[in-house]
């Protein structure tokens, strides 16, 4: 493993001309599982790690006036135990219970889950589907974009040079919706899914017309995905369970699966099928 020097800026600001001034040479690490795994295989060499484990403010999770913002610091553990994460937005609980291991719980965030950007981030998948945004400060300023379009390719997104991951923040959602994620596995423990599945439903006032249909997709696709087409097919209606099969076939056929070492594509996009309608069903069933 190469040498590096281990910086502990107090300040986003100082973290960020940190980063800056020394330019390619330099990495953010937070909770360092993944960054440290790529230091080691040679994958990556950095001159010098810019800690963000001194920066105050980024490792609260809040909850006001319906809206949640979650840290870039708040590490998957944190958002397994929350009280309200559990009961008001029980698809991250669903995500985050299942990465890793309760040692790598503890140390992993949500920011680097999201801004290593591999197809099988657990914490994206979730996120994208309740709509989340993320506010990013760099040199230039701060903004802030819908997570669906930060990631451009397998460990790419749209991070510019020097700029940081601050905060998630998910919109108020309509009364009566719900939603669930189940990451797709070979074994129960210490797996990376073969695919990510969430879904949302928000029901109107009758509890049983779809208002709002979301599905969010991982690992099938080089980047997570809304599967859109899917989605138009309940909005609207009735829910009915002919509807939901009608939904899961057209979120298999949209989903762009891929083969994969973990699994191929004809089984993901099988288990899609499955999958979709089971985690309507559980989205329905949290919603009312
Ligand atoms: C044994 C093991 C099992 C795992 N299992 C799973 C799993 O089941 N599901 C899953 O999704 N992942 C899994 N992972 C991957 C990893 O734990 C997660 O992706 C984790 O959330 C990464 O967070 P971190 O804080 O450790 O990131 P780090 O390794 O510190 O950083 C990751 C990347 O993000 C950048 N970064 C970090 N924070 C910021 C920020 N705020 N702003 C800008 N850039 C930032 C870093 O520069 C780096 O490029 C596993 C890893 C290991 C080692």
């Amino acid at each position: 493993m190469n040498k590096f020097e281990y910086l502990t800026p107090g300040s986003i600001d100082e973290a960020i001309s940190l980063l800056v001034s020394h330019g390619e040479q330099a990495r953010f690490i937070a909770g360092g599982t993944d960054v440290m795994v790529k230091i080691k295989e040679g994958k990556i060499s950095p001159q010098y790690l810019v800690s963000l484990r001194r920066i105050q403010g980024l490792d609260r999770i809040t909850f006001q006036n319906g809206e949640l913002r979650i840290g870039s610091l708040v590490t998957h553990r944190m958002l397994e135990l929350s009280p309200i994460i559990r009961k008001e937005f029980p698809i991250l609980t669903d995500a985050v219970t299942h990465i890793g291991s309760v040692q790598i719980r503890n140390v992993a965030t949500i920011g680097g889950n999201v801004v290593n950007a591999v197809p099988s981030a657990d914490g994206a998948i979730p996120l994208i589907t309740l709509g989340a945004q993320v506010r990013l400060r760099g040199p230039k300023g701060e903004r802030t974009m819908d997570l669906e379009h930060f990631f451009i390719g397998p460990g790419q997104t749209l991070l510019e040079p020097g700029e940081m991951l601050l905060e998630f923040i998910v919109p108020k959602l309509p009364d009566h919706t719900g939603a669930a994620y189940v990451k797709h596995t070979r074994r129960e423990a210490m797996e990376l899914p073969l695919l990510g599945v969430a879904v949302l439903i928000s029901l109107g006032g009758d509890l049983s017309t779809c208002t709002e249909a979301r599905i969010g997709l991982g690992v099938l696709a080089p980047t997570p995905m809304r599967a859109r087409s899917a989605e138009s097919v309940l909005k609207g209606k009735k829910i009915t369970e002919e509807l939901l099969a009608k939904m899961g076939k057209a979120a298999a056929e949209e989903c762009r699966a891929r083969d994969s070492i973990r699994g191929e594509a004809w089984y993901r996009r099988e288990m899609v099928e499955v999958l979709v309608p089971r985690m309507a069903r559980l989205a329905m069933v949290r919603a009312k």
